[in-house]
């Protein structure tokens, strides 16, 4: 049956690389039996431009009834003035509380032919594979009692409260399970169970879920620090890191800047019933928006995951991952990839060059 694919290209230079994206779907329909749909909607600024609020109820609509979502990025300066209930950003948010898009998949690739892209050492980073999946829906970004009061001496105290119930570490640590299959088989759970009882019971729970469904995936344990600590020291360690919303937060952004080329980075969002938003881990790039400069190859990575997890199409997603190594092995660069002796190349030309790479 043929899927449907909703296509969000958002601000900025989210239609720019999203054309590109759009190209290389089209050409794996069109020459390599892909059978997909798509359609297109608007979100973000452009949403608010047109219908006044940054996720109309249309686009919302075809999304819940998509079997994944393509997004470019949603923002810029034209809309930072308005009220924050209202600005682009929101828009995202609402797609995700909208489609229970609970797990949050951030894979951190630094493909040999960059590597001195990276502000690590080459021998560090050349190479590096690994996928953080985060929890993206629970922790204490949404935990209860929260807020600021006033003690009886007249001080304010801020408050916030880490929560997680044994349901929700367990359907995270399942997707890492699952991912940690298609690859190495070794996940690395990561906490602060020396110190907090919420992540202690993580750890418990981890470790008996992957005792119980998971024998053949090999599990350690890491509490934060040390984590955000070997992951510039010795990254290539790690095949997937498993955590809660908070650590995910900061130790993914850690992850992606090993790489040093923003440009590069998809990303996936799941919910339980495996569909998802893919896009690209960069926003709307408003500086370079307009000049057909942007590199496309993170939004057409995304599109490599969602054949992967949500389409169920392994060999397609090698297929566009072979391509764009194919592509970088021949030279051609975006600027904020270009480096001595390679050839600089704008958005479309570098689509357009993926697309043939994919024959
Ligand atoms: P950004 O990721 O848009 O840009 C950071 C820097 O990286 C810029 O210099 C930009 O030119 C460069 N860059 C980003 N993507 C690139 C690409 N594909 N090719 C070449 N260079 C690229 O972050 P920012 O400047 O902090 O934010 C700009 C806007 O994007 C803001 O409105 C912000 O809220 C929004 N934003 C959206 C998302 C999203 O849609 N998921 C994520 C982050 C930021």
């Amino acid at each position: 049956m043929s899927k449907n694919i909703l296509i969000l290209p958002g601000d900025g230079i989210g239609p720019e690389i999203v054309t590109e994206a759009v190209k290389v779907l089209a050409a794996l329909r069109d020459g390599h039996g892909l059978d997909i749909e798509m359609d297109e909607a608007l979100v973000g600024g452009a949403a608010i431009d047109a219908t006044g609020v940054p996720l109309p109820e249309a686009t919302m609509a075809l999304a819940r009834e998509a079997d994944a979502v393509l997004l470019g990025a949603v923002g810029g300066p034209q809309w930072e003035s308005l009220d924050i209930s209202v600005r682009p950003e929101k828009g995202l948010l609402g797609l995700r509380s909208g489609l229970g898009l609970f797990a949050n998949l951030r894979p951190a690739i630094l493909y040999p032919q960059l590597a001195g892209a990276s502000t690590l050492k080459p021998e560090i980073v050349a190479g590096l594979d690994i996928v953080i999946v985060r929890e993206l829906t629970g922790d204490i970004y949404f935990g209860q009692p929260r807020g600021v009061r006033t003690l009886e001496n007249g001080e304010r105290q801020g408050f916030n409260t880490m929560v997680y119930t044994e349901s929700e570490i367990e359907r995270i640590v399942r997707v890492a399970c699952d991912i940690a299959r298609k690859r190495d088989r070794r996940v690395c759970s990561v906490d602060k169970a020396n110190v907090l009882e919420c992540t202690e019971l993580w750890r418990e729970v981890a470790t008996s879920l992957v005792k119980r469904e998971y024998p053949d995936i090999e599990l350690s344990h890491m509490y934060v620090d040390n984590a955000a600590m070997q992951l510039v020291r010795r990254p290539k360690q790690f095949d997937v890191m498993v955590t809660g919303n908070i650590f995910g937060d900061i130790l993914s952004d850690a992850a992606a800047m090993l790489t040093g080329s923003i440009g590069m980075l998809p990303s996936a969002s799941l919910n339980a019933a495996g569909k998802g938003m893919y896009e690209p881990i960069h926003g709307s790039a408003p500086d370079i928006a307009g000049k057909g400069v942007a590199n496309p190859l993170a939004t057409i990575l995304s599109v490599a995951m969602m054949l992967r997890y949500t389409l169920g199409n392994a060999p397609l997603a090698d297929r566009i991952e072979t391509a764009v190594n194919r592509v970088l092995d021949s030279g051609l660069r975006t600027p904020d990839i270009l480096s001595e002796g390679m050839t600089e190349v704008g958005t479309e030309a570098m689509g357009d060059a993926v697309v043939a790479a994919l024959k």
